[in-house]
């Protein structure tokens, strides 16, 4: 039983687990919370969608059609191992199901046969929807059953399951058929053997330089932060990861290294301090520069020093303006915000 988890832990977890994430537009607040809750959940659910065509399938789990309201599923697993996100909490892809087969996960012990539909689904699995057109000839490709394998397991690895916690629709609601193509003991075997061991996606592969890879290959015109959109990791990570410094220039061809970290979440930052100020003397100012350094805005052979000095306030201006932080209301604005200065240490020590 646990609490879901957030839509940032989803995404974080799916990649370190080399996934192929594509974030759909509005997915984090795209759900049917208001028809009921989600959590606690208890395992993730594999499906089927009798579709074909991705973006076809897409919209498909997006929208939902007449009768069933979209989102239908968590994240949408394309033929080619793409994971595709389509919404966070409640959604409607598992229906009514057998109560004694979700105790039967929740202890994590062989399924009974799914015989009732008295215990709603949609509270308490995650749910993947799989493009297939589900009449047993439509081929399983070899990228996607790893995909299916990898987001389960994130999922399990996040709430510290077993791949018992892993269930077909079909073993869950009578009459229904999905998965078809595999057998969900296949695919608990396969979860089961990858939990042995550590994650092993990095970033996922990112640019085409191939499976498994965490590396990005520049292309003409990216830019440390359209890299980090493009890829759900916030930019300052992928500058800290390479070393970029401030003004952070790139070029095409450069190898970026994704990193790999898998957020813990347990890291707050110290206290807002009394007296920082721009022109000023603080032993804070000290802090202030160490996190300025750590995050590649700040030159490392610059000196600790207790004057929130030209160089120091250089720093911190150029840091305002890239997250629009103007405490005075002014562009180039030396002063560290209470907003900036959490923003800032979270962002140097906050992986
Ligand atoms: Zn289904």
């Amino acid at each position: 039983m646990a609490t879901p988890i957030s839509a940032d832990r989803l995404v974080t977890a799916l990649r370190a687990e080399g996934v192929r994430v594509v974030e759909r537009s509005g997915w984090r607040s795209h759900n049917r919370n208001h028809k009921g809750p989600f959590g606690p959940v208890n395992g993730v659910m594999i499906h089927h969608t009798v579709t074909s065509g991705t973006s076809n399938t897409v919209g498909i789990v997006e929208r939902g059609y007449a009768g069933l309201p979209g989102p239908l599923c968590h994240g949408m697993i394309a033929k080619d191992g793409t994971v595709h996100l389509i919404g966070h909490g409640r959604t409607n892809h598992a229906g009514r199901g057998d109560g004694d087969v979700l105790r039967a996960v929740i202890a994590e012990r062989a399924l009974p046969p799914a015989n009732e539909a008295n215990t709603d689904g949609n509270t308490h699995f995650y749910g993947f929807e799989c493009e297939n057109r589900g009449d047993g000839t439509d081929p399983w490709p070899k990228a996607q059953l790893d995909a299916i394998e990898r987001a389960a397991t994130a999922l399990c690895r996040a709430h510290g399951w077993s791949a018992a916690s892993v269930i077909g629709h079909k073993e869950w609601q009578p009459g229904k058929v999905d998965p078809k193509g595999f057998t969900m003991g296949w695919l608990r075997d396969r979860v089961s053997a990858r939990l042995k061991s550590k994650p092993s996606g990095g970033g996922g592969s990112a640019g085409g330089s191939g499976g498994g890879s965490s590396t990005y290959v520049v292309r003409s015109g990216d830019t440390l932060s359209s890299i980090g959109k493009k890829l759900g990791v916030r930019w300052e990570l992928l500058a800290q990861a390479n070393k970029i410094k401030a003004p952070f220039v790139i070029k095409p061809g450069q190898k970026i290294t994704v990193p790999r970290k898998v957020s813990g979440g347990s890291y707050s930052p110290p206290p807002f301090p009394d007296g920082l100020a721009p022109g000023r003397s603080s032993p804070s100012a000290k802090g202030l520069q160490k996190a300025l350094k750590d995050t590649g805005w700040l030159d490392r052979s610059v000196p600790l020093s207790d004057n929130y000095g030209p160089q120091t306030q250089r720093a911190v201006a150029g840091f305002n303006r890239k997250h629009n932080l103007f405490t005075t209301g002014r562009p180039n604005d030396p002063a560290i915000g209470r907003s900036g200065w959490k923003l800032l240490h979270q962002l140097a020590y906050g992986k």
